[in-house]
């Protein structure tokens, strides 16, 4: 058994560790003054010359298969990276992915979304959830109906990440009523924005506002189906659970830098004549922070690790995920009540990952399913306790 992180998977974490602390966290008063004000973190332009610094030291398409230019990094290398760019909030990511899906896509989808997508070219987003379908995705009623050689998509999504900015959609829709739910009801479109469907920001707490998406009589092409005809779900699925285990390997990241202010912050504030490190309810404050964060960071390196080896890991990612949630949330409760007062102004950044880390115990899973899941598996052996 091995704990360690490999020579080189050292190096690569330090490279990153040391882009983010010379590149990124740089911009994070200004991105707070930008988001403060109603204006995304960083501009689009912004964005682009961070990519294009981070290709220049080598970091271009992390999860990119090498044929298509990208690093092909794998699982658990993407897990470290993502746990350094996690401990800055200004939202940043190297350049160069697509959604794995897109690689399922015929030669003429992959020229026209998956290349420019790679490019930074266009914007792309993942349709499922409706307002009547979200924990119960197979409850989704936005409809496809075959004319011709085309369908006619119509129905609303709501809550799509940058469904405000996307150029394209990969929207989900029930094809054949009689098995809507099942395998064999529910299709993958790839719909451009100019086949005209519009979409809705909606207001959140965080910073990046999802979207609603309408869709009325929008025409789309029979050579839009992603996969199969049908078998959307399985193509849905596919997206999620691999991205699964990404969402705690950045709450990994944000959490130690959390932990860092507390600690650094207990250090040197006094009360009573005393620094706040010397006071019991304060270190234990800290110490089951560190212990989480240890328990966090093993989890999401066993689900990346279990990807890696080709294995069914969702399990591991639900479980990942859902620990990763609690204790993320619990731990930025922590930091901001050590610093008291300071924690709660918007001089620091603590609310604002305090209102970014409870989006993780929602989307992509809500604690409740994962837990749902986690114990279907226990209580129907598909899993074995102890194994
Ligand atoms: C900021 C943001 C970004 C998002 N991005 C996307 C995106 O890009 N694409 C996309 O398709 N979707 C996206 N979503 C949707 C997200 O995945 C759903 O919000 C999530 O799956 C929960 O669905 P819901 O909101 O409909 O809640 P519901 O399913 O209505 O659940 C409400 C509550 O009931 C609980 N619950 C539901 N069923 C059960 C049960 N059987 N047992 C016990 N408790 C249960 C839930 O856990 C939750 O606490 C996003 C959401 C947000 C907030």
């Amino acid at each position: 058994m091995e704990f360690g992180l490999s020579e080189e998977q050292v190096a690569v974490r330090d490279t990153v560790r040391t882009f983010v602390r010379r590149e990124v966290m740089p911009l994070e008063a200004e991105c707070l003054r930008n988001e403060r004000a109603g204006r995304p973190g960083v501009s689009a332009e912004q964005l682009r010359q961070l990519q294009d610094k981070a290709r220049s030291a080598g970091f271009w398409g992390i999860n990119t298969p090498e044929e298509y230019g990208g690093m092909a990094l794998g699982p658990v290398m993407t897990a470290i990276v993502l746990r350094e760019l996690g401990r800055s909030f200004v939202p940043f990511n190297f350049g160069g992915s697509a959604d794995n899906i897109l690689y399922r896509g015929t030669e003429e989808q992959k020229q026209r979304y998956l290349l420019p997508l790679l490019a930074g070219e266009r914007k792309s987003c993942f349709a499922i959830t409706e307002p009547g379908a979200g924990s119960d995705a197979r409850a989704i009623t936005t409809s496809a109906r075959k004319e011709g050689d085309s369908y006619v998509i119509n129905g609303e999504k709501t809550f799509i990440t940058r469904g405000t900015d996307a150029d394209f959609v990969m929207v989900f829709a029930v094809t054949d009523k009689e098995k809507k739910g099942a395998d064999g009801g529910v299709t993958c479109f790839l719909v451009d924005r100019d086949m005209g469907w519009k979409s809705e920001p909606i207001d959140t707490m965080g910073e990046w506002g999802p979207a609603a998406l309408v869709f009325d009589d929008v025409v789309v092409p029979e050579e839009n189906i992603l996969g199969e005809l049908g078998y959307g779900f399985r193509l849905a699925m596919e997206w999620i659970n691999a991205g699964r285990f990404t969402l705690p390997a950045r709450a990994v990241g944000s959490c130690e830098r959390l932990l860092q202010m507390g600690s650094d912050y207990a250090n040197t504030r006094s009360t009573f004549g005393q620094l706040l490190s010397q006071r019991q309810a304060i270190q234990w404050m800290i110490a089951d922070s560190a212990v989480e964060i240890e328990a966090m960071t093993l989890l999401t390196l066993k689900a990346a690790w279990l990807l890696e080896q080709g294995t069914d890991n969702r399990h591991a990612a639900s479980m990942a995920k859902l620990y990763a949630g609690v204790k993320a949330n619990e731990i930025v409760d922590r930091v901001l009540q050590i610093h008291g007062g300071m924690g709660y102004t918007r001089e620091l950044p603590i609310e604002r990952w305090y209102r970014e880390l409870r989006l993780l115990r929602i989307y992509e899973g809500t604690d409740e399913i994962q837990r749902q899941s986690i114990a279907r598996n226990i209580l129907k052996g598909n899993v074995k306790i102890g194994s």
